[in-house]
């Protein structure tokens, strides 16, 4: 599938949509696994600590989106395989910043130059990393952007039977509708929790939950502003939102539209090898274990 998604107007957001669909554990793993090559559900099944009933419901979850074709076994699609950004951010981010992480994370080196490395967030346009602290992007929500709008429905979201544990701060980050609005809202500057409570417009108490969540993993401070670590989550945020609105396009426009400053362009995520600067491509991102 090579189509971007067109959403009716009024309705959730690229951002929402993808929240709904990707800020899931299970599909981030799955998807992790495709990228690695499996395409049979047995090549699932030897490698998650998945149930069958929650791989086959995730597989045609995903199949039913668009991000992989079936035939024999599951092959990713165009949208599928876009996932790998995605999901070389949270494993940079996971590796530097999870110290007890429960699996060993392979060592990502990089085909074309042949070194290990880290993805660097670069403006596409200009090819300048750029960081959340750097305020070169200069923008927000666009014509189909709201807190509303980008937020999931309740509906799309299962409480977790069983969660693998494998991501477990990427899915605490993103993996909870509130707990993802709520990191939106604190790139986006919000640090008082009546504004956290006004963005979100849910209970008191489920903002003071989703904001005790954060601050004991050290995402949030005691001034309930972004950390380090916080702030190092920038790339994965970047580029989910980056994903979302190729894939998916609302009636009225983009949820978030950013200028980057310094070249002027609409800023698109994309990713430099820290060891040689190059573009990053997927065919040239390679684990070794
Ligand atoms: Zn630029
Ligand atoms: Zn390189």
């Amino acid at each position: 599938m090579t189509e971007h998604t067109a959403l009716p107007a009024g309705q959730r957001n690229a951002i929402g949509v993808t929240l709904g669909l990707l800020g899931d554990e299970w599909s981030l793993l799955i998807l992790r696994e495709a990228l690695l090559g499996a395409t049979r559900f047995v090549d699932w099944r030897a490698r998650l600590p998945i149930s069958n009933a929650v791989l086959a419901a995730r597989l045609q979850r995903l199949t039913e989106a668009g991000l992989f074709l079936r035939g024999n076994g599951y092959r990713l699609t165009e949208r599928g395989a876009d996932s790998w950004s995605v999901l070389l951010s949270i494993w940079a981010w996971e590796d530097r910043w999870v110290p007890s992480h429960p699996e060993r994370l392979p060592d990502r080196v990089h085909r074309l130059c042949g070194k290990p490395f880290d993805p660097v967030l670069v403006c596409s346009a200009c090819d300048t990393a750029v960081l959340a602290t750097d305020h070169t992007l200069e923008g927000g929500f666009g014509p189909s952007g709201s807190w509303e709008r980008s937020v999931p429905e309740a509906t799309t979201r299962r409480r977790s039977a069983g969660d693998a544990g494998l991501f477990p701060e990427t899915t605490a980050l993103i993996g909870n509708r509130w707990s993802a609005a709520l990191v939106g809202a604190a790139f986006q500057g919000v640090h008082r929790f009546s504004d956290f409570q006004r963005c979100l417009n849910t209970s008191p108490t489920m903002v003071a939950d989703r904001i005790r969540t954060l601050c004991a993993l050290g995402v949030l401070g005691d001034d309930y502003r972004l950390t380090a670590k916080g702030l190092a989550f920038f790339p994965v945020v970047m580029c989910l939102v980056g994903w979302a609105q190729r894939w998916y396009r609302a009636a009225e426009g983009p949820a978030l539209s950013y200028r980057h400053l310094p070249c002027g362009a609409g800023f698109e995520a994309a990713l430099d090898c820290s060891s040689c600067g190059d573009r990053l491509v997927r065919k040239d991102v390679v684990p070794t274990s």
